[in-house]
């Protein structure tokens, strides 16, 4: 597998399939320690100016190329790499892990949405060790269900940064889990939210599909003309 490649600041693990990137967190039942990080335009060009982001994608051990614009780029230094849809990886992660029965835990979305996406889950196999929605978590209990449970991966759907604030306080208190950030994504297993169509992501507008579904998308968008401009200028 190729090593990272920069993309502006930010170093990118770029993959050639998604099982490539399963296999990079979960190997023959064994699962990497630390967090991932999906980076799109948007997140390569705000760690420029925020810190914070800048320290949350340096400490992750993986950093997946989320969003065609970082993959057209990692593409265009020679190296071949498809886009690994943070929702995707996730669902992909929990499915496999039914076959090792790797010790899970699901925070995040509202309770029902919780409880939804855990009988789903349990339904394929997924050994869930514990789960609570994102509304009534309490940090204590939280942290003494991670000694007592012991799960390898633990999967947060709080949204931003939120979620990524939870993962950095959690792996202080238990390293050694794989920790993914998944926004929307139990909305979306639980089919509540739905994604893109599927012509829009075929084309790549995927961005423009949200953009004119949640209009406050707008400012978001600026920054990924700016990627545009300087990925055109050859600067990332
Ligand atoms: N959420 C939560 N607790 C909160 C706020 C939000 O569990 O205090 C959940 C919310 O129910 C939804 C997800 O976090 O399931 C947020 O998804 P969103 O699409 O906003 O996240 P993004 O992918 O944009 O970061």
């Amino acid at each position: 597998m190729t090593s990272e490649v920069r993309v502006g600041d930010v170093p990118v693990q770029p993959f050639r399939s998604m099982e490539e990137a399963i296999a990079y967190v979960l190997n023959d039942g064994h699962v990497i320690s630390g967090s991932a990080i999906a980076i799109n335009p948007e997140k390569v060009m705000l760690a420029k100016e925020d810190q914070e982001l800048r320290t949350a994608i340096e400490r992750a051990t993986l950093r997946y190329a989320d969003g065609i614009g970082v993959v057209r780029t990692i593409r265009r230094k020679g190296i071949e790499n498809i886009r690994i849809p943070g929702c995707e990886l996730w669902q992909a992660l929990m499915h496999r892990s039914a076959r090792f029965s790797t010790p899970v835990m699901l925070l995040g979305a509202r309770p029902e949405i919780n409880e939804k996406v855990v009988s789903s889950l349990r339904a394929l196999g997924v050994n869930v060790v514990y789960a609570c929605d994102g509304y009534s978590l309490n940090e204590n209990e939280l942290f003494k269900a991670l000694r007592e449970t012991q799960p390898r991966i633990v999967s947060v759907a709080m949204g931003s940064p939120k979620q990524e604030k939870l993962i950095h306080r959690m792996q202080e208190a238990y390293p050694i889990a794989f920790y993914q950030g998944v926004g929307g994504s139990f909305d979306v297993y639980a089919g509540v939210v739905k994604r893109a169509p599927n012509w829009a992501c075929r084309l790549h507008i995927e961005w423009l599909y949200r953009l004119l579904s949640q209009p406050r998308r707008i400012l978001r968008q600026r920054n990924l003309v700016k990627y545009l401009l300087a990925d055109m200028r050859g600067k990332l």
